[in-house]
């Protein structure tokens, strides 16, 4: 990997007299990929003014990983820069039909997680943490949990805690919202266009980028923001992403009766969560982290495996036991772009011109408002606008320097719970 001892050298802000561009071949900002976080970056310089963006997707906006997410929100983190980036998420998707001009699908269930005996005082020092950010976070009891959700068998839980902010959204609308409010503004977003090649100056800056055909696309910053498929053209010019792809299946099961209106259960103990879908269906994820499948994401088994599905109803059917008439509806599988520590890496990289907003690891979406916000703030100012949120910690040197972005209160066996 390319170190840099003083991360903020590499860093050029962007300069930003405003005129409209109508140069198909320039922009100030070029944004690779049209998921959650590029199109998030591209309405939040949009809300700061700057226009001047072209954001360049191989196929057609949201059609990557963004498509595959789980949707679910909750601020309950253990790094308080990402619980704070929660919290503001939370506040944008409730508020989307003002400030984003439409409905993105958020439903505002709840947010529930159960902890083992060994994980108790972890959870209560997080809870404080969450309290003096602002966010409504508090302890609840097994009865609470029993009227939230009807069924579920605490017994091998010893502590809750329940966020009624929380609950689940459409990854896909939030980022075709984040597109449309963009392009109202005037940024431009150009579909099928792969990016092939960063452009560089005889120094090594990054100058703009080369798409198929040949097209070549001068600008002051590229930014960095194709998730699994990051690695490849950061290489080009030096800096080794240290992203893998990693499978993950999602089972969507019929319980035999509809799933509706309880909240987004996240289950510590057996490392699992869920949550209902509008259908009424069950969905049903995996938080354990312990082995995981890195795959090709241009080529991966888009379904769960049979050892999977056993694996997933055995340990849904110890929290649910009493499921009328249990069935798998379906599956399928997405890659989280996880890093070292499955954190992000949002900040300029060590080569001037490129700035990085990849590696969200499983949990970007949640926190996709606030990437936009933060990204927009590193590009145009240099800084983070709010306190709460340290751009810092998301340095790509951090994993060089040895000192990966971890809780400051983990959960013994869910180490990868942010
Ligand atoms: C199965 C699954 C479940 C998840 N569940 C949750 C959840 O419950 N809560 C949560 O907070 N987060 C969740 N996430 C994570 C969240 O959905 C992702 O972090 C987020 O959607 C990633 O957005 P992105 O823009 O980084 O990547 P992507 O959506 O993958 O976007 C990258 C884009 O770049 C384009 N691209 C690639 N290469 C090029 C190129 N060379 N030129 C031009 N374009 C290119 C791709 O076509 C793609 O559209 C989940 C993710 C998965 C996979």
């Amino acid at each position: 990997m390319t170190s840099t001892p003083d991360h903020a050298n590499s860093h050029r802000t962007v300069n930003s007299d405003r005129t409209v561009n109508s140069d198909r071949s320039t922009a100030r900002i070029a944004v690779i990929g049209g998921g959650l976080e590029g199109l998030a970056t591209a309405w939040a310089l949009a809300e700061r003014g700057e226009t001047d963006v072209l954001v360049l997707e191989r196929a057609t906006v949201c059609s990557g990983m963004t498509a595959k997410s789980s949707g679910i929100v909750r601020c309950h983190y253990g790094v308080p820069t990402l619980a704070a980036m929660a919290h503001y998420g939370t506040q944008i998707f409730d508020a989307a039909q003002d400030v984003l001009g439409t409905d993105i699908g958020f439903h505002r269930t709840g947010y529930v997680v159960g902890v083992g005996d060994e994980n108790v005082t972890a959870l209560d020092t997080n809870l404080a943490m969450h309290r003096d950010l602002g966010i409504d976070a508090t302890r609840i009891n097994e009865d609470s949990v029993h009227e939230l959700w009807p069924g579920l068998d605490t017994a091998t839980f010893a502590a809750f805690a329940h966020e009624p902010n929380g609950g689940h959204g459409d990854a896909y609308l939030t980022g075709t919202a984040f597109a449309a409010a963009a392009r109202r503004a005037g940024i431009r977003i150009r579909q099928n266009t792969l990016v092939t090649a960063l452009t560089t100056a005889a120094d090594g800056t990054v100058t703009g980028v080369r798409c198929t055909g040949g097209d070549e696309i001068s600008c002051d910053t590229v930014v960095l923001a194709n998730g699994v498929w990051s690695p490849h053209l950061a290489e080009q010019v030096g800096v080794a992403l240290p992203i893998r792809a990693q499978r993950e299946a999602i089972l969507l099961v019929d319980r035999g009766e509809p799933t509706r209106d309880v909240p987004v259960f996240s289950d510590l103990v057996n490392l699992q969560y869920l949550r209902g879908e509008p259908n009424g269906a069950l969905l049903v994820g995996n938080s354990d982290h312990s082995t995981p499948e890195f795959a090709d994401p241009d080529g991966y088994l888009d379904r769960a495996t049979d050892n999977v599905v056993t694996y997933g109803i055995e340990r849904l059917m110890a929290l649910l036991p009493d499921m009328p008439d249990p069935r798998l509806a379906s599956s399928y599988a997405g890659c989280y772009d996880v890093t070292p520590d499955y954190n992000p890496i949002i900040g300029p990289s060590p080569v001037p011109g490129l700035f990085l907003a990849v590696g969200f690891s499983g949990h970007g979406f949640k926190i996709s408002p606030a990437v936009g916000r933060l990204a927009a703030d590193l590009l145009l100012d240099g800084v983070s606008s709010d306190p709460a949120v340290d751009a810092s910690v998301f340095r790509y040197s951090r994993f060089d320097e040895g000192r990966p972005l971890v809780s400051d209160n983990p959960y013994v066996g869910a180490g990868e719970m942010r």
